[in-house]
């Protein structure tokens, strides 16, 4: 069977994997990178309740979601699907450590929030009641202001901590005054030209005069695409040191977004980038190929079978015209919208609504196959749909969008194998 896979994000990466492992031809087209390298690199399955509380068991509130909300994406896709594959993609990166309950990780402005998986370097900078945080800002790097991220962390309602900041000087490529988080993390690797051995030994050193017995070390995640950069500074300085996500673009989301290119590579999955899918050919609700911009020319290539991971809004899969209306760009496939909230009852905040309607909650409805609907009935009966092109849910306010992504690329796997 000939599979194409639309898009190269966690969803797209991780069909296009599962696919090629069941022994099928398959190739990513994909306008750019996805949003992995934007994320935070931690796993969300269901991160803040309705009821804005931290979820604890996301497996287990899943269903209490679904139960509520017939129409979000995770009554379709099942939770032992999302449960695969959030195990799948800790296994197969081995960045993660063991996901289970939702963990409290610190973010960059000093909240907390809940999420389902950490990656190793941030077990550490978990808030749990007792522990002690020095957390370390570096001048050169703006996006991680150590004194209010302490201030904010010891006054959280949801761990009892006790927090102090330091700001030290750590420049990895001098002149520079202000340093992106990649710079830093080449320097730590020592790639690029960049010194890695001195700018650890010179981060050690300027820690060392701060650290105190008890305390663990917070430090902004920069610290190398390694991801074993933080073991040899905390046993360097005798306490333990971990990561905090920062603002993109991300570190860890980079750690596990070249895991999977690098293993897509590996296995022959051919990636066609900067290609965009801009149109297709169906008959008697097949589609039989899709219409590939790349580089000018246009190129029409037979599918047996489409993973369509194309991502939402932000990735331009879902567009608002100049008319107002919203509208799936590929298939023109029926939508699904959500209503919505309103911050004041709900404390949500940062959607985007148009017309009474939350756009990050627009997308297109799946049957339990993955299929995108038109109605009840599947739009065509080989047009499978994976990641954040599915309506129905709020990924960035209730902390799903991993959970969706893999889940969806799991349970489109199963139904893409079951025809063979
Ligand atoms: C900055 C940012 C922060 C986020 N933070 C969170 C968070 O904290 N918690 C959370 O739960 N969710 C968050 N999300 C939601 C996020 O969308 C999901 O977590 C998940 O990463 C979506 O993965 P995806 O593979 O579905 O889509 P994406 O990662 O968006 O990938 C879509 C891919 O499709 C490609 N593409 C699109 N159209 C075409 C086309 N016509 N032809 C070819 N290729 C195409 C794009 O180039 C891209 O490679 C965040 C998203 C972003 C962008």
């Amino acid at each position: 069977m000939r599979i194409i896979v639309i898009g190269s994000g966690l969803a797209g990466l991780t069909a296009a994997l599962r696919l090629r492992d069941a022994g099928h031809h398959v190739d990513i087209v994909t306008k750019g990178w996805g949003g992995l390298l934007l994320s935070s690199g931690t796993l969300d399955v269901y991160g803040w309740g309705k009821d804005g509380r931290p979820v604890l068991d996301p497996y287990a509130a899943i269903a209490d979601l679904v139960a509520e909300d017939p129409g979000h994406p995770y009554a379709a896709i099942g939770v032992e699907a999302v449960r695969e594959g959030i195990d799948w993609l800790c296994s197969t990166t081995g960045l993660f450590a063991k996901a289970g309950n939702n963990v409290l990780i610190p973010t960059a402005i000093g909240a907390v929030r809940p999420t389902a998986a950490v990656q190793n370097t941030m077990v550490p900078s978990l808030m749990e009641d007792g522990k002690k945080f020095l957390v370390v800002g570096i001048r050169q790097f703006r996006d991680f202001p150590a004194a209010f991220i302490a201030d904010n962390l010891a006054r959280s309602p949801l761990a009892k901590v006790e927090t102090r900041a330091v700001t030290i000087s750590l420049a990895p490529r001098k002149p520079e005054a202000d340093s992106t988080g990649t710079t830093f993390a080449r320097a730590f690797d020592g790639t690029a030209g960049l010194d890695g051995p001195s700018t650890r030994d010179a981060l050690i050193h300027e820690l060392r005069a701060h650290v105190r017995d008890g305390e663990t070390v917070l430090l902004p995640a920069i610290l190398g695409f390694a991801p074993d950069a933080y073991q040899e500074i905390s046993a360097e300085l005798g306490v333990p040191v971990g990561e905090v996500p920062v603002p993109p673009p991300s570190i860890p989301g980079r750690r596990i977004n070249d895991v999977l290119i690098q293993l897509c590579r590996d296995k022959r999955i051919d990636i066609s980038l900067n290609a965009e899918v801009i149109g297709f050919e169906a008959s008697g609700g097949h589609v039989t190929a899709l219409q590939v911009q790349r580089a000018g020319r246009v190129t029409t290539n037979k599918v047996d079978a489409v993973v369509y991971a194309g991502g939402g809004l932000e990735s331009g899969s879902i567009q608002r015209n100049s008319y107002g209306e919203i509208r799936e760009r590929v298939f023109d496939l029926p939508l699904t919208f959500l209503d919505a909230e309103d911050p004041e009852t709900t404390g949500v905040t940062g959607s985007v609504v148009v017309n009474g309607k939350d756009i990050f909650g627009t997308g297109v409805c799946v049957n339990a196959d993955m299929l995108a609907l038109d109605g009840d009935a599947p739009a065509y009966d080989n047009l499978y749909c994976a990641g954040s092109v599915i309506g129905g849910a709020r990924p960035w306010s209730e902390k799903s969008g991993e959970g969706i992504a893999l889940g969806s690329a799991v349970a489109a796997t199963r139904a893409i194998l079951r025809r063979d």
